[in-house]
């Protein structure tokens, strides 16, 4: 049992112990404890042969409990108590995704907008990573708060992606934009801005609250625009705080399909947004995906097998995902 395949396991359970209200504050330590072992990424058979899994930062007796037991057995009971308890299918992962696979990120953001990091180190941290590609797709104008990014800045940007290009060889950097899905389902910039851009992808940031027919028209018309390769966080929920937008999914992922449109599945901890239900029911519907760290840090990379697991229990074939293709193939299916 590796640190990355305990740490998927706490953070599932962590999530399923969201589903209720009561049990808030020990699911935000699950979900604490996973994250930690994710970006530390310990040596868990040692420390728990010394009795010592309460060293590792965020993991207190209770979760070091439940940790032996998957250490000692590759599972959890109570996991499988919980998968039940929730209604979870309560059967066995139905995907094999190799993240050894992994090629590359397509949503993260830098100091160009509200990213903590320099394009060059993020550039860098991907390059640590060993991807091919990293997608640098910082906020739109309306996210004035970050300093979003109109044509101008752009340009700008561009400039500096050259030079960093130029630094960085192993990864191709992609240059993208997380535009902002308007309340009607325009687009924050303009199509010709958004043509010239290697990925772009369209999120709901605000107004998340539109009652469902205004919602379902807006991310209908986000998902037809022809600039548009991913919806990112795709229901903007925030588990455990807010719940996400409400709208005819069906037809809004229908019309994703048709349109080679991807859905995202952002393991960000505080959205892990498609969710597993949601994201089988993409799948059902016929569309593909994307898994993304959305980092703002390069450290924030290592989310990325947090959004494995996510896949593999909505079943989504590792086919589907665009991030094991090679560069090539992405840029092509993003055109
Ligand atoms: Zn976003
Ligand atoms: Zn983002």
């Amino acid at each position: 049992m590796d640190a990355v395949a305990a740490a998927q396991v706490l953070s599932e359970i962590g999530y399923l112990l969201r589903q209720n209200e009561a049990e808030r504050f020990r699911a935000k330590a699950f979900a604490a404890a996973a994250w930690s072992i994710v970006l530390s990424r310990p040596d868990l058979e040692a420390l728990h042969k010394t009795n010592a899994l309460t060293t590792i930062e965020g993991v207190g007796p209770g979760i070091a409990k439940v940790l032996a037991g998957v250490i000692e057995t590759g599972q959890s009971s109570y996991l499988e108590r919980l998968r039940a308890d929730t209604g979870q299918p309560a059967r066995d992962d139905e995907s094999q995704i190799d993240l050894s696979q992994y090629k590359g990120d397509v949503h993260s953001h830098t100091k160009w907008s509200d990213g903590k990091a320099t394009m060059l180190e993020m550039a860098q941290g991907a390059q640590a990573m060993g991807y091919q590609y990293l997608g640098i797709t910082d906020h739109s104008p309306r996210i004035t708060v970050v300093h979003g990014l109109g044509a101008e800045r752009l340009l700008e940007q561009s400039r500096e992606m050259a030079d960093v290009q130029s630094k960085v060889h192993d990864v191709t950097l992609l240059q993208g934009i997380e535009v902002d899905i308007l309340e009607d389902g325009a687009l924050d910039l303009p199509d010709a801005v958004l043509e010239l851009l290697d990925v772009v992808i369209a999120s709901p940031h605000v107004k998340l609250r539109q009652e469902p027919t205004a919602m379902t028209e807006r991310m209908l018309r986000a998902v037809s625009n022809p600039h548009v390769d991913v919806i990112g966080h795709p229901t903007g929920r925030r588990p455990g705080s807010r719940p996400g937008a409400d709208y005819d999914f069906e037809a809004v992922f229908k019309e994703a399909a048709r349109h080679k449109v991807a859905l995202e599945i952002d393991c960000d901890p505080a959205r892990m947004d498609l969710s597993p239900e949601m994201a089988r029911l993409a799948l059902e519907c016929g569309c593909y995906f994307t898994m993304d760290a959305d980092a703002h840090a390069p450290v924030e990379f290592a989310y990325v097998p947090m959004a494995a697991w996510m896949a593999r229990r909505a079943g989504i074939p590792q086919d589907r995902i665009l991030n094991f293709l090679d560069v090539d193939e992405l840029t092509a299916a993003l055109h």
